[in-house]
């Protein structure tokens, strides 16, 4: 190569660096996660996927793409923390054995990278996916994200969920013992745990997802040997607890970092979370949901009431809160993501600000997630994760349900 061709070439590529168009957006208005505030008239520039700088005043060239939300509100993508893409029970029927008997890993993960969709389009950029999708078949949507085949969000993902023998089945019959291995991992000792946990590893899981409780009780020393070998390959642990009592203590004093569900915890043990740091993920079924699993009427709204009771004491008391949903049943006429949201009148009934429901939503989990240095804030470096919305969700945290732009590391999914 002549020194001439050489210096045209460096000369090339410094233009074609300086020249590279960045994305901007013009925010109306703008969630501070951080602060749980709007600020107004924000200016974000984007380049590679991530924020370059946000502010009253950045600088951007005339060459920039600029995308006008001026008359929006402009969120950090959401962050669902509980949930299970390649799960659909029929409503009003919980009807677990026949669909584990009839429905196919493939065409599981058929429907999970349909839903993983929905949640992208509907301003959820990022999941965690806690089990119960067959034989890893989340690992497979996964996989399709990745390669651009499909759309979908980031996604945190468990693996097959571990348990004590018999995982989350009920009455069994011996002749068909192992049926739940389809979605569970028998593990009654550290070191079954353990294994547990390599195994879900192998196969692609970034979290561990336990269960405590159904059937057998975990020991503190069997969560502690869960977060002990999560940790070395820099994971946490979260473990179902359906109510609270002895397997809930044992689970905050192992040092999880998170406990799904636990409507029945108690002032002390939710006490005991804000001091440990332990989240918690309250999957707050509202009423339409829970009667969706088949309880009548009078049932359902006993059971939401349980959720707006503890999530009255949680906020009251300061254990701090990530959104999660956990909803496997869609209400009829709805998708999946507007039967989620439903939870939100739980969230509403109990009186928590719409400030603290949109970082429960973003920054709260990002930090559960362990991603609070990439994800859940609009701030320089992180990615470029932003959803837009018409209507202040400070002012009703309901305009949420109403997305109308979508953007996922800098690139843009949705934009009526
Ligand atoms: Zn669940």
């Amino acid at each position: 190569m002549t020194i001439k061709i050489k210096v045209a070439l460096i000369l090339l590529i410094i233009s074609l660096s300086v020249n590279a168009q960045n994305t901007v957006i013009k925010a109306g208005h703008l969630f501070d996660a951080r602060n749980g505030k709007m600020l107004n008239n924000q200016i974000i520039v984007i380049q590679d996927g991530k924020i370059k700088e946000v502010g009253n005043n950045p600088k951007f060239s005339k060459s920039d793409k600029v995308i006008d939300l001026s008359d929006s509100w402009v969120l950090p993508g959401l962050i669902d923390c509980h949930v299970h893409i390649t799960t659909n029970l029929s409503y009003r029927k919980r009807d677990w054995n026949d669909k584990y008997v009839t429905e196919s890993n493939a065409l599981r993960a058929i429907r999970g990278s349909i839903i993983a969709k929905q949640f992208l389009e509907n301003g959820f950029t990022t999941i965690k996916e806690i089990g119960n999708d067959g034989n890893y078949a989340t690992a497979d949507v996964i996989k399709a994200i990745k390669s651009g085949w499909i759309q979908g969000p980031t996604i945190i993902y468990a693996g097959k969920i571990i348990a004590p023998y018999g995982g989350q089945s009920w009455g069994i019959n011996p002749e068909n013992e192992h049926f739940w291995d389809w979605e569970f991992m028998d593990a009654d000792t550290p070191d079954e745990i353990k294994k547990a946990i390599r195994k879900n590893i192998y196969y692609g899981a970034t979290v561990i997802k336990m269960v405590t409780g159904d059937n057998g009780i975990y020991d503190v020393a069997d969560i502690k040997a869960a977060v002990d070998e999560a940790q070395k390959f820099g994971m946490k642990v979260t473990v179902h607890v359906k109510m609270g009592g002895l397997e809930a203590t044992n689970v905050i004093l192992g040092g999880a970092a998170a406990i799904e569900h636990g409507f029945g915890l108690d002032n002390t043990q939710l006490q005991l979370m804000k001091e440990k740091g332990t989240f918690l993920v309250g999957t707050d079924f509202a009423f339409d949901n829970w009667y969706a699993y088949g309880m009548d009427s009078a049932k359902a709204k006993a059971w939401a009431a349980i959720d707006i009771d503890r999530l009255k004491r949680a906020y009251t008391i300061g254990t701090k809160m990530a959104f999660g949903t956990d909803i496997v049943i869609d209400l009829p006429g709805l998708n999946r993501i507007q039967s989620n949201l439903k939870v939100l009148d739980n969230w509403k009934a109990a009186g928590i600000p719409p400030s603290y429901i949109l970082q429960s939503m973003t920054f709260n989990a990002a930090e559960l997630l362990g991603i609070e240095k990439e994800r859940g804030f609009l701030e320089e470096s992180y990615y470029a994760d932003i959803i837009a919305v018409k209507n202040n969700p400070l002012v009703d945290i309901d305009a949420i349900k109403a997305v109308h732009f979508v953007m996922k590391e800098g690139a843009v999914i949705r934009k009526d």
